[in-house]
């Protein structure tokens, strides 16, 4: 008799603990939609953060100090270009989970989850940049944050990166003007053995209609566990496919043999796109949280096996 209610007691222990620590589905992404969609006013209400601002340094700072404060360590990879508005400096700054026994920039790890943190600039209007891409660094610091409470090992296994100058400073990109931060980073890592096995970059990922396109060379193993794991969450129909490839910061990884999937919401057309329409009014906890839950279960089939 004893020996039975000792087992119904280990059996709710269980039962509490599966639901205490377990992977939050739904309703549990409704929280870190609305934890990250906090996190995007909050960048939003330093300004405009053009690459070189005083905007963009204070973003990182309050970035690294959200990552801080859950076991992530920082640093800023700083560089300078030839721009079409002059030399300009910028710093990627990335994150790792602060491993005590050994330099933690020296370990392996597999995976990247990355965005764009400055803003693009504009001489003459103010654009903040709300999903193009606040909500999505907002996106990767409450993903990490949330793993490295929940799923430590996991967290040890990603590095953060967010570029600096994914923008242009000219209207359109160039094959010289745009993509500064994330041409620098994968250029570390051209000669380096134990590449990360994958990235995952994240743009547009907040926005109230929600509609993500993949570019259509996406690394195939990586679209396919998105679209799995969009299915999963019930979301297949916001998850979809552009018509052609896209330029962004996934370029430089996938070149330098880093698998690199670019998470990307639908901006063709939109009347938002690079415009002060690119506010804090379209972007949506909801969705948010819709595209956080699928990058969790992507990261947490990757980082298994
Ligand atoms: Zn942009």
């Amino acid at each position: 008799m004893k020996n039975k209610w000792i087992l119904i007691t280990l059996l709710v222990i269980a039962v509490a603990a599966a639901y205490w620590f377990g992977k939050p589905g739904g309703s549990g992404n409704k929280e870190l939609g609305i934890a990250a969609d906090e996190l995007t006013s909050e960048i939003l209400a330093y300004g405009p953060r053009p690459p070189g601002s005083d905007e963009l340094t204070k973003v990182k700072s309050h970035l690294a100090k959200e990552l801080e404060a859950n076991g992530w360590i920082t640093q800023l990879q700083e560089f300078e270009r030839d721009t079409p508005i002059g030399k300009v400096k910028f710093s990627n700054l990335r994150a790792r989970i602060a491993v005590e026994t050994t330099d933690t920039w020296e370990l392996d790890v597999k995976g990247i989850l990355c965005a764009h943190i400055d803003s693009k600039y504009f001489k003459d209007k103010e654009f903040l940049g709300a999903d193009d891409a606040a909500s999505a660094c907002a996106a990767v610091v409450v993903i990490a944050n949330y793993l490295a409470l929940h799923d430590r090992e996991q967290a040890e296994q990603l590095e953060l990166v967010f570029f600096d100058g994914e923008e242009a400073f000219a209207r359109d990109m160039t094959i010289l003007d745009g993509l500064y931060g994330s041409r620098h980073y994968a250029n570390q890592w051209r000669t380096l053995p134990n590449k990360p096995k994958f990235g995952i970059l994240l743009d547009m990922i907040g926005h109230k209609d929600l509609s993500i396109r993949i570019p259509a060379d996406s690394p195939e193993d990586l679209s396919k566990r998105m679209f799995e794991a969009a299915k999963k969450e019930g979301v297949s129909r916001r998850f979809g496919t552009a018509p052609g490839s896209i330029m962004d910061d996934h370029v430089p990884l996938n070149l330098v043999g880093i698998p690199t999937l670019d998470i990307i919401g639908d901006f063709s057309n939109k009347p938002w796109w690079h415009t002060p329409g690119d506010n804090e009014a379209i972007i949506s906890a909801e969705s948010l949280g819709i595209s956080i839950g699928v990058v969790l279960r992507m990261l947490d089939g990757l980082l298994e096996d």
